[in-house]
């Protein structure tokens, strides 16, 4: 394509309507089961089968989870709503209606504020966010000549996030979508799996001249089912309809695929031949009522958000933004470090310690912190007796860290004492030390004392090996010293 600087003649505008799966033990209307990776169609009975005469019974666990990642966007909660049938026709839709929410959806105006790489922020408009079932599964290539339909997914809690047309990049997107992951996690709403397919978006995308206010004819791709892609489809699309209209063609309202191959968009159907699915509200389910008393107890057990744990950890520790990150991203380690933190004497020790060598630990082993076999109250004492110079820094870490994940539930000093890591308070034994040092070297002792301090290191090494590590550097260096005066 030759679009060269005239891209740069056009904004991108978009809004995205993002799917999340909830993750709830049970299905939306129905006690089957909603886990992921079940043998095909294990997880049925009347209700996802749509056999006549079988009744929706509303998951209450679903409207909770709803609420919560509402009340973290910033939305007005309607605590009256209620479920519409979306009629369309297809093999894995047994009912064959949708029962998803249309004009009274659960959640309404909110917003997220997005931190972007430039470190500037931005707003994104939350319009609304409605409940809704997901569908079966279709399988096209499995079987010659059939079409297999798998109803495990039929009737699994979703919820759809759309917002408003405020998107102009498609890093904007991702980071938009990098945040919502990370808040469904965070509030245990989805596993946000985009793999898996809890977290699919599409992207509604048009196009506008710079400096103009209104928008243009958009263009609607569906599921994209990663982060890249939704980037991807976005840039090719922008710079797709950027092409049609230098060529004097015009936008025309479609649905559109996205071929994740090829990194391009093509056409599902447009506005024409869009489906119209007769929305009504549905007779089987009554209204929801959200009551004052039970959004206020919903409420009262939000934990605290990311960006809020992060702000927290910088103003109380000083710790810088991306380290803080570490924490408000990840729970477990939060939790670890909750856990830890009044059993410690100094809690940046403790940060210093989670986001330095533990991490290192972790990593190397490939294990979460939750399966670290050293439990916050043995690393507090750890790092308590570091810090009092009763052990170094490197033999706890390289000896009584493991041996304390080897031995589980043990006293951490009385393993320290038992394995003899503990730091020399034996005075005499150390000074054998050092005048076994200064003995092996009479010339170098010499040169010291003609004015060659640099030789102290060299001590101060023998020494340390002969004590093997567990000396304090600052005394052993104060007592050698003493010595050569
Ligand atoms: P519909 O009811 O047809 O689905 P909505 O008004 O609900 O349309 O919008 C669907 C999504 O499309 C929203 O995320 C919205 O932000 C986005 N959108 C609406 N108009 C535009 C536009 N001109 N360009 C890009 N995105 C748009
Ligand atoms: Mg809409």
């Amino acid at each position: 394509m030759s679009l060269g600087t005239s891209e740069n003649n056009y904004e991108l505008v978009s809004g995205l309507e993002i799917h999340v799966q909830l993750n709830t033990n049970t299905k939306i209307f129905s006690a089957d089961s909603a886990s992921f990776g079940a043998l095909p169609n294990q997880n049925i009975s009347t209700v996802s089968l749509a056999l006549p005469g079988a009744l929706p019974k509303l998951n209450k666990e679903v409207v909770a989870k709803a609420i919560r990642i509402g009340l973290a966007l910033n939305c007005n909660i309607n605590q009256v709503n209620h479920f519409d049938r979306k009629n369309y026709f297809y093999a894995d839709l047994p009912k064959g209606y949708q029962i998803t929410q249309d004009n009274q959806p659960i959640c309404i105006n909110g917003f997220l504020e997005l931190q972007l790489a430039d470190g500037s922020t931005k707003k994104i408009g939350i319009n609304r966010i409605h409940l809704e079932e997901d569908a079966g599964k279709s399988i096209h290539d499995q079987d010659d000549n059939y079409s297999l339909v798998d109803l495990n997914r039929a009737g699994v809690p979703l919820i759809e996030i759309v917002t408003e047309p405020d998107i102009r990049s498609s890093e904007e997107a991702s980071v938009l979508l990098s945040e919502i992951r990370k808040l469904v996690r965070h509030l245990n709403v989805s596993d946000g799996n985009m793999e898996e397919g809890s977290l699919r978006c599409d992207a509604n995308i048009s196009i506008r001249p710079q400096g103009t206010t209104e928008f243009g004819t958009r263009c609607e791709v569906k599921n994209l089912n990663s982060m890249r892609n939704v980037r991807r489809a976005m840039d090719f699309e922008f710079g797709r309809q950027v092409e049609v209209i230098n060529n004097g063609g015009r936008i025309i309202q479609s649905t559109l695929n996205f071929d994740a191959d090829k990194g391009t968009t093509s056409p599902m159907r447009t506005k024409e031949e869009a489906n119209d699915y007769r929305y009504f509200s549905d007779p089987d389910l009554q209204p929801i009522h959200i009551s004052d008393e039970w959004l206020a107890e919903i409420k009262s057990l939000m934990p605290a958000l990311p960006n809020e744990i992060s702000k927290q950890m910088i103003a109380e520790f000083g710790i810088s933004k991306a380290d803080a990150a570490l924490f408000a991203e990840d729970l477990d380690l939060l939790n670890y470090f909750n856990e830890a933190q009044s059993l410690v004497n100094n809690k940046k020790s403790l940060i210093n310690w989670l986001i330095g060598p533990i991490r290192a630990v972790l990593n190397e082993k490939g294990i979460a912190i939750t399966d670290f076999n050293v439990n916050p109250p043995q690393l507090a004492e750890a790092i308590n007796l570091v810090d009092d110079k009763k052990i170094t820094q490197q033999i706890a870490i390289q000896q009584l860290l493991p041996a304390l994940e080897q031995q589980g539930n043990t006293n951490v000093t009385d393993l320290a004492q038992s394995l003899n890591l503990l730091i020399s308070e034996n005075g005499d034994e150390l000074s054998g030390f050092i005048d076994e040092v200064l003995n092996k070297y009479p010339q170098q002792v010499d040169a010291y004392k003609k004015g060659k301090k640099g030789v102290l290191g060299l001590f101060v090494g023998d020494v340390m090996k002969l004590a093997k590590g567990k000396a304090d550097a600052k005394k052993l260096n104060e007592l050698i010293l003493e010595k050569l005066k």
